[in-house]
């Protein structure tokens, strides 16, 4: 199969067998190549998509919300509510029909999550603990995997006290939270495990003079 005939087969598939056609947007006016990414699947269009463009679908999705915020919010708690319902009633219908395959595939399915996301769950719980070491010693502040994230830019992915590359990271408190350091993220710096573990209840300033003077 040749790289075009593969596009074309893709197309197909797409469009329920249908071979993918351009079409105008009536709203923008711009020619788009019928197929998901310009305009959004429409299961009761005869099409298959949606009369206008994904573009200007999602404006005026977004229009209504701006313009209706109450009923938006009852209708997404509506869909929540039902979608959850149903999972878990699909879930319990699996479980009941063969509970070994569903054992076996619920495990599988997790582990190929936790696989897939170790290093965000990682980072989750770094964050879990900080925030849960800080509220037990009632220290001001809590960190958002946000706060994470804006380190590490503002780091360029380098240890604050070695500057060595972090290939993982712990979470340190400039002035610990024994001291009264508050966890937030101007007292937050991401460190190497090793920087990290030697610093102990230093600060930030004596921990560089300490490493200065060895
Ligand atoms: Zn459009
Ligand atoms: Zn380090």
């Amino acid at each position: 199969m040749t790289q075009g005939e593969a596009v074309i087969k893709a197309l197909r598939e797409w469009t329920d067998g249908k071979l993918a056609c351009s079409r105008r947007c009536p709203v923008c006016g711009r020619i788009l190549l019928l197929v998901p990414g310009q305009f959004h699947r429409d299961s009761k269009s005869s099409s298959g998509f949606s009369w206008r463009c994904a573009e200007c679908a999602c404006r005026a999705a977004k229009e209504w919300a701006s313009q209706n915020k109450e009923r938006r919010k009852i209708r997404s708690r509506r869909w929540y509510e039902a979608n959850r319902l149903r999972q878990y009633a699909n879930n319990k219908r699996a479980e009941q029909a063969d509970p070994e395959r569903y054992r076996r595939y619920h495990c599988l399915a997790v582990a190929r999550y936790q696989k897939r996301n170790k290093e965000n769950i990682r980072d989750k719980h770094r964050i879990y603990k900080a925030n849960y070491k800080a509220r037990r010693r009632n220290a001001v502040g809590r960190l958002s995997a946000h706060d994470v994230n804006a380190l590490w830019i503002k780091q360029g992915g380098k240890c604050e006290y070695c500057e060595k590359p972090l290939l993982t990271f712990h979470l340190d408190h400039k002035l610990p939270l024994s001291r009264g350091g508050r966890n937030d993220v101007c007292n937050i710096a991401l460190s190497c495990p090793r920087c990290n573990c030697s610093k102990k209840a230093q600060t930030d300033e004596e921990f560089r003079q300490c490493r200065q003077l060895a």
